[in-house]
């Protein structure tokens, strides 16, 4: 059966008009799905029973099932294990800060990218999530928050999978959850984290979006980066560079790029003073984070001493970098550490 948040606004009003309803239909259950967070037919008192009915007997509702759920020891994080309607499994994970309540969640069961120290490409690729599947994870969130009268602040799609390989189910979910007329979660308050598929990243310069862009970039020459992040043979970094450097000119908005720091690997002086030639002059901020470890991968996360250094040495060529702290590690739900296994 469909899933109910794989239709947008349009495709429930006709949908409306197909079953002789009418076309206000659609917008009353929008607002039940969208606003008051009801996840099952029964609960639309706003439309006549017999709709409802028709909805169970036609949309499938639960898109996710809870399998597990981890919270970590300092209560700030927590880490659900979903079921998907084929049995295949994913993760997202809820970050609580003073301000603010982010949310990673997943665009793919599992990934084809193959990072060699992420637990997801160690795991390989099973499959795209469709738009509903990735809808429903801030949804469940949402309504979980909204239970504690709070709500999601951020999204990141840094969970399981390369986002801009699912890039035509990632951005309509985006777009839905987007929706004035529904969620109208802003633009801004996304965060979609790439490898670097160099194609992927023009075409999304192009549509001149207001949402947040990440690189996950990690080595600054293409040795050392094809040895981490296999895509890097296929667009090597300064080809990445140069599309970000577009993505930049045509959008007027800042980059993100993400260094997971990994002892004596890519936390050394030579690395540092490479990358910092490299982005000299680029409007982006480069994000720091002692590396997360998991089982298939021997590197370990840099010392603090080191990771100051790294900083130091960017901030003395004036590339803005901040050393983010690791959260959620003892329940492996820190970057790169998602495997749908608990
Ligand atoms: S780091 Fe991201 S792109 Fe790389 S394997 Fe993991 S999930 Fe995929």
């Amino acid at each position: 059966m469909r899933l109910i948040y794989d239709l947008n606004l349009s495709d429930l009003s006709a949908l409306m008009i197909e079953w002789g309803e009418p076309v206000y239909r659609a917008h009353q259950i929008w607002q039940g799905l969208y606003r008051q967070f009801w996840n099952f037919a029964e609960q639309f008192t706003n439309i006549p029973n017999s709709l409802r009915t028709r909805l169970a007997e036609n949309l499938e509702f639960n898109a996710l099932t809870l399998a597990t759920t981890l919270n970590s020891s300092d209560g700030q994080t927590v880490k659900t294990l979903f079921k998907l309607q084929d049995g295949k499994s994913i993760e997202a994970v809820l970050m609580r800060y003073e301000k603010r309540n982010t949310l990673c969640i997943s665009t793919q069961a599992g990934c084809a990218m193959g990072c060699v120290f992420c637990a997801t490409g160690q795991m390989g690729f099973k499959r795209h999530l469709s738009s509903g599947e990735i809808v429903a994870q801030v949804m469940y969130y949402a309504h979980m928050l909204h239970g504690e009268t709070n709500f999601v602040t951020n999204v990141v799609l840094m969970g399981m999978g390369e986002p801009f390989h699912n890039y035509d189910n990632m951005l309509a979910a985006i777009d839905r959850l987007n929706d004035p007329q529904g969620y109208n979660f802003g633009a801004r308050r996304f965060t979609i984290s790439t490898v670097g598929l160099v194609p992927a990243i023009r075409r999304f310069a192009a549509e001149k979006r207001q949402i947040n862009l990440a690189i996950s970039l990690h080595a600054a020459d293409d040795a050392l980066r094809t040895s981490m992040l296999p895509v890097n043979k296929r667009y090597p970094v300064d080809e990445l560079l140069a599309a970000c450097r577009k993505y930049i000119a045509d959008t007027g908005r800042r980059i993100s790029f993400e260094w997971a720091l990994i002892y004596k690997v890519n936390d050394t002086r030579e690395q540092a003073v490479i990358l910092a030639r490299k982005l000299k002059g680029m409007h982006c901020h480069v994000n720091i984070i002692p590396l997360n470890p998991t089982l298939g991968y021997s590197g370990r996360a840099t010392t603090r001493e080191r990771a100051e250094k790294f900083k130091q040495i960017l901030d003395g060529y004036g590339i803005p970098c901040t050393i983010r702290l690791r959260r959620g590690i003892d329940i492996e739900a820190g970057c790169g550490q998602l495997a749908s296994v608990i």
